[in-house]
């Protein structure tokens, strides 16, 4: 009966491939057993030590230092006693657990989120207090029916504290319990999972034994929704092993670990109490990019578990029925509580109204659903005792003084409802150094501001608005749109007077960086992305308020409407960012034609590749600046040989429902993949030979780039073999004679790469590598293994179905050695005409090969 709770969580980063330093840390053998000190846990029955109830004053004496909040704290000497208000008991607390202070070098930082449960505080049976984590699995919206029991039964929560009430605190009458005191300092000056790191994520730090003597609670603060307990916490850590081949570990290996033996951090922990009342669920909507949570649901009338599937997103209501009348008839209007977020005191003071900038920009977005002044960024107030930038009531751009190329944007919410409580926006210091070679290797032939090592402040200060304003984005429950660019002619990518309108993108939640398609003489100078058509559509259908509406039901039917009417301009649509088939739906692309968009990137490219010494040149530096551009160069020109290549066996993926005309899926039109066949051909199975500027590789490479294009054109030919998109077009071209076929690829690619066969010229030595890999690959095909064919589920736009394929049992096979038959011919002609030693010697090679390959002695 019970399901597993799924809660989508997308990483919201800007930047995939600072990523992966957690996940490829090694995996230690074990997790120490020590590792997490338990609390000092009894049975409710248990006589051994039990304290009785004393008398208030008895216990919370004169000495007592307190401070009030959601939960009264007593600090009396070295102990922390909690009061735990009466009103609190079975409420649902969500607690948060961040580093606040972190050893250098770990790729941990003050700030990030170690761990977020709920939990609740409930009476024992013997003058205790029990604390339990809640997993949220299932809710039954028939809170008085029996199978709202059935439910409740099945769900037993964890117990993970017991504690003995010291004191009861009495009422105004004296006679009923208006509070229970206990004593929480072993659960926090301790190890305990919920408050501190989990043993995965204690392994990839190499941590092993909590040391008790060495950690302390350093400070509680209580305030009216929340109570902050930061504590410090010292591990000792597995000791590093000799290796012949050492590797830098990002996170393994911690510096101060390697020094001492031990490693120290400080954790604060947020308590924060969930809204009374959960505010109303919006229910999903695969048309729509945002952030979901969902959990199964048990109804007596229905004949199923449903799975609510609904959008996370900041609650926003008006002031007033008045206001809600108002905002009706067209209005702007204020909304009860704005949505705000500070800026971190550590930002350096150049860049910070930039950041603020890039909050304030989404006003706009919100007026489009009626609201005003409904967000806004705050600069934090210096020397302000009773604020701490830990304390979960405050929403926090924070800036991290880290290596790391990123950014993120992740939100706390209410896991009943999707509400967002409140966001901490990280931000690593070197995102600036990625931003610096993106926009120049992107559009230093346009701009003449990107033609330097260094920008100016102006113009990384408005590079830092774009990524704040796509951050926030996601704390405000906005996914990726990766389709937004695609809503975009190319032509009109040129076009000035359109760009200044319109921008290159309709979403700055696209990876739609930077304009590359505009050409010089266009005049094009807004190159930037900005919160566009999409964002304002999007926040529209998130933050709406539907006054008249009484249910979640009612308010879906009036989405649906808004919805079906915003997908007659396909500047509002969505496009999810896990597509394995769409070519609309791509990272770093821009246009509605990746084939023509690439031509003017390349274009942008080869005029950008002669300037990069002059524009990096520095007396007395080495050449890693210009190494380090040639490779974002060469980096960009691969995006666009990924970009063309999706569209073979392309299959365009546009969320659907009952009532709306057209078809979910359609076949990428076979001119479309005939084209994509046909750009690479020219642009890089012809090889580039303009990448090779020996007066840039002769000073930072012994090599002259043979194997490095080689290497490209591999990449790129084993993504066009690759199993699943072979069985794509095998159904595909099963539908309908008129779409591209696998035979019509693999003759299409052998024309490209074997154009010299049909002359009686030379075959240079690039030529000669490319066509030895094609004939490598196809002999490959001859046993072609499995296939995993990855697939979107209709209904969500996140997840994958998998199946596997096995390609020896489609036509696979037969294709290959035909084609390496006809091939093998064609090639027996050729090398009887041609005269160059060489290019003879590769073509028998060749011939020699496949005879083998389809007749092995
Ligand atoms: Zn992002």
């Amino acid at each position: 009966m019970v399901k597993k709770k799924l809660t989508l969580i997308i990483t919201c980063l800007l930047f995939c491939f600072a990523q992966g330093t957690f996940a490829q840390s090694k995996k230690k053998k074990r997790a120490d057993k020590n590792a997490s000190a338990k609390v000092e846990a009894k049975a409710p029955d248990a006589k051994d030590g039990k304290k009785e109830p004393k008398p208030y004053k008895k216990v919370i004496d004169s000495t007592a230092v307190t401070q009030k909040g959601l939960i009264d704290i007593h600090k009396i000497n070295d102990k922390y006693l909690f009061e735990i208000p009466d009103s609190l008991l079975g409420s649902e607390i969500m607690t948060i657990t961040r580093y606040s202070k972190t050893p250098a070098g770990g790729g941990i930082f003050g700030g990030e989120e170690i761990n977020r449960q709920v939990v609740r505080w409930e009476k024992g049976l013997n003058n205790n207090i029990l604390l339990r984590s809640v997993t949220y699995v299932i809710m039954s919206p028939d809170e008085d029916k029996p199978m709202a029991q059935a439910v409740k039964n099945s769900t037993s929560d964890p117990i993970i504290g017991n504690y003995d009430i010291l004191a009861f605190k009495k009422d105004s009458t004296g006679k009923n319990n208006a509070g229970y005191v206990i004593d929480l300092t072993s659960t926090f000056d301790a190890d305990v999972q919920t408050f501190s790191l989990d043993p995965i994520k204690k392994q990839l730090l190499n941590i092993q034994t909590f040391q008790k003597d060495k950690s302390f609670i350093s400070k509680i603060s209580s305030y009216p929704i929340n109570t902050e307990i930061r504590s410090v916490k010292t591990f000792t850590t597995t000791p590093p092993r000799i290796s012949t081949t050492p590797t830098p570990q990002i996170g393994v290996n911690l510096p101060s670990g390697l020094d001492a033996g031990v490693i120290t951090v400080e954790m604060n922990t947020s308590m924060i109490l969930l809204p009374k009342t959960p505010m109303r669920k919006r229910e999903f909507d695969a048309r729509v990019g945002y952030f979901a949570n969902q959990y199964d649901v048990f109804e007596e009338e229905s004949q199923k578990s449903d799975t609510k599937v609904f959008a996370v997103r900041w609650r926003l209501e008006p002031k007033s029925e008045e206001d809600a009348q108002k905002q009706k008839r067209g209005e702007l209007i204020e909304p009860k509580k704005p949505i705000v977020y500070y800026i971190d005191p550590a930002t350096p003071e150049k860049w910070k109204k930039f950041i603020k900038q890039g909050i304030d920009d989404w006003q706009v977005a919100f007026e489009n659903a009626g609201w005003k002044n409904a967000i806004r960024g705050e600069y934090w107030p210096e020397n302000d005792p009773t604020m701490s930038l830990e304390d979960a009531r405050f929403s926090v751009l924070r800036y991290f003084a880290a290596e790391i190329q990123n950014a993120y944007g992740p939100n706390v919410h209410d896991p009943r409802s999707g509400e967002i409580l409140e966001s901490h926006i990280g931000w690593y210091h070197n995102i600036m150094s990625l931003l610096r070679n993106w926009y120049l290797i992107q559009t230093a032939a346009v701009d003449p501001a990107a033609r330097s090592k260094k920008f100016d402040d102006k113009l990384m200060g408005e590079l830092i608005r774009f990524v704040s304003s796509h951050e926030v984005g996601h704390t405000l429950g906005l996914r990726h749109n990766m389709g937004a660019s695609s809503a975009t002619p190319v032509e009109k990518l040129r076009d000035k007077e359109y760009q200044e309108k319109n921008g290159h993108t309709s979403s700055i939640m696209d990876y739609a960086r930077f304009n590359y398609v505009a050409q010089p003489e266009d005049g094009v100078t807004t190159l930037f992305p900005r919160i566009g058509d999409y964002d304002k559509w999007a926040i529209k259908w998130g933050y709406s308020y539907f006054d008249e509406a009484k249910t979640e039901t009612e308010e879906k039917a009036k989405l649906n409407e808004m919805t079906k009417e915003a997908y007659k301009n396909n500047r509002l649509w969505f496009g999810t960012e896990t597509s394995p088939y769409d070519p609309r739906y791509q990272t770093e692309d821009i246009g509605d034609n990746a084939m023509r968009a690439s031509e003017y990137g390349i274009k942008n490219l080869k005029r950008i590749l002669p300037n990069l010494l002059e524009w990096t040149k520095e007396n007395g530096e080495s050449y890693a600046e210009l190494d380090n551009l040639y490779g974002a160069l060469t980096g960009q020109f691969r995006r666009y040989m990924g970009h063309v290549t999706k569209n073979v066996g392309g299959i365009y993926d546009s969320p659907k429902t009952y009532d709306m005309t057209g078809n979910q899926f359609e076949v990428v039109p076979k001119s479309i993949q005939k084209d994509a066949v046909l750009f690479l051909n020219t642009q890089l199975f012809t090889t580039p030979k303009w990448l090779l500027d020996q007066n840039i590789l002769s000073k930072i490479n012994p090599e002259s780039g043979v194997e490095a294009i080689k290497a490209m054109q591999d990449a790129t030919l084993s993504s066009l073999l690759a199993g699943d998109r072979i069985v794509r077009l095998i159904e595909t071209s099963s539908m309908n004679k008129n779409n591209y076929s696998v035979d019509e690829l693999v003759s299409d690619l052998k024309n490209g790469i074997f154009s010299e066969l049909k002359g009686s010229g030379s075959i240079d030595l690039y030529r000669r590598n490319i066509q030895k890999l094609y004939v490598d690959k196809m002999i490959e095909l001859l046993k072609p293994g499995t296939a995993m064919v990855r697939a979107v589920p209709v209904g969500v736009t996140y997840g994958f179905t998998t199946r596997r394929v096995n390609l020896a049992q489609t036509d696979l096979p037969s294709i290959s050695r035909g084609q390496l038959n006809s091939l093998k011919n064609e090639m027996k002609l050729a090398s009887s005409r041609m005269t160059d030693r060489m290019s003879k010697y590769h073509l028998q090679d060749l011939i020699s090969r496949i005879g083998q390959a389809l007749d092995p002695k």
